[in-house]
């Protein structure tokens, strides 16, 4: 495991490459930022714009999903209010179990700021069921909401006939995951490449009581179903020069956005303003911690880098203390929700852990046998 010479992020992610300097993508990025003709880009974004009103076919000239969060709720005020655009928000949500009464408010505050919003929800079952099901076949229960997440956009936008969607980051550019490159850093019509899409293979969802019948909310749409459609997507990240959790949460913040109040040992977050709609997201980050080498706090710190607001030794010490950290009682109502015990949840993810990084102490207890900063 090597780190970025510049940020903290490490080779392991999926997707991602770093270059013969050992700088990784995001920060390539971050740095062609300051040669970035940004006049250019806006007249780029002119056009999305105008093909957006040109074809409007329902009333609505664009689409945006939404969690209610820091980026889709910016994200919603820029197209409104900036863009002039009438956009449709539609916001996949969590089943009563799962979702958060923040996370309910929050969504609330978008509507309250006067934008038209469809909520999603798939069967609470079958949710469940497909929930437990990437848990325990991949340890990751956001195998089956992501699918549902990223397919529900662009199936609206086809049923409802809107030409245009806006989805914020591309995580090509900002995260590193190249298989999401489209044809220009705006266009998001690759996305299906998408390591969370796993290559429109649904197969896996089926069996133990679910049928295709069940599972239309969590296909993306095929690219046929999209060129017919004449979809378009794109990325909005990529025309701010200053997209950043941080940017985005204080923009939200002072808009109504309601953040949590959780010390950064309990949900491995420095500041409170990511996953604000669900608590178990934050036991995926842990998770994700022990296959990887990273979890949220990474990402914080790596943008934090970038943009000159940490210094890379500070960044260190953040992440050595907190990255992967979840407070028990999310692995306990996660566990409760799933039907299992907390001792059936460590057998599934020990099996998940990444030996190669951690040295198992005991069961759910593991030390890293890399250092921070420095790598393997
Ligand atoms: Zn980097």
């Amino acid at each position: 495991m090597k780190y970025c010479k510049i940020c903290l992020q490490t080779d392991t992610r999926p997707g991602i490459k770093f270059d013969s300097r050992g700088v990784c993508p995001a920060c390539n990025y971050h740095e062609s930022l300051q040669s970035v003709d940004w006049e250019e880009r806006r007249e780029e974004l002119k056009d999305i714009v105008s093909f957006g009103k040109v074809n409007n076919h329902s009333g609505y000239d664009c689409i945006i999903g939404v969690s209610g969060g820091k980026d889709s709720t910016r994200q919603a005020f820029f197209v409104k209010d900036v863009l002039k655009m009438n956009p449709l928000l539609v916001c996949l949500s969590y089943p009563p179990e799962q979702v958060t009464d923040r996370g309910a408010a929050n969504v609330s505050n978008m509507i309250k700021h006067g934008f038209d919003c469809i909520v999603v929800n798939p069967a609470p079952a079958t949710w469940r069921s497909l929930m437990k099901k990437g848990f325990m076949q991949y340890t990751n229960w956001c195998k089956s909401t992501e699918l549902a997440l990223f397919s529900s956009v662009p199936r609206l936008a086809i049923a409802y006939q809107i030409p245009l969607i806006w989805w914020g980051e591309n995580a090509a550019l900002q995260l590193g995951d190249l298989n999401v490159m489209g044809k220009a850093g705006s266009d998001g019509n690759n996305l299906r490449k998408m390591n969370t899409l796993g290559g429109g293979d649904y197969s896996w969802l089926l069996g133990e009581g679910v049928e295709k019948k069940d599972i239309l909310q969590y296909c993306y749409p095929s690219e046929k179903e999209m060129e017919d459609a004449n979809l378009r997507i794109t990325f909005l990240g990529y025309f701010w020069k200053d997209w950043s959790l941080i940017d985005n949460g204080i923009f939200s913040t002072l808009r109504g956005l309601d953040i949590r109040e959780e010390k950064p040992w309990e949900i491995g977050d420095p500041v409170g303003i990511t996953s604000l709609d669900e608590d178990w997201v934050t036991l995926n980050q842990m998770i994700k911690y022990l296959k990887f080498g990273f979890g949220r706090i990474s990402d914080y710190v790596n943008e934090d880098i970038r943009n000159g607001r940490m210094t890379r030794e500070d960044g260190i010490s953040l992440v050595q203390k907190y990255d992967g950290k979840c407070s028990e009682k999310y692995i306990q109502s996660f566990c409760d929700y799933i039907e299992i015990s907390v001792s059936e949840f460590w057998v599934q993810v020990d099996k998940s852990v990444n030996l190669k990084l951690f040295e198992k102490n005991a069961l759910g207890n593991y030390k890293p046998k890399f250092e921070v900063g420095i790598g393997l």
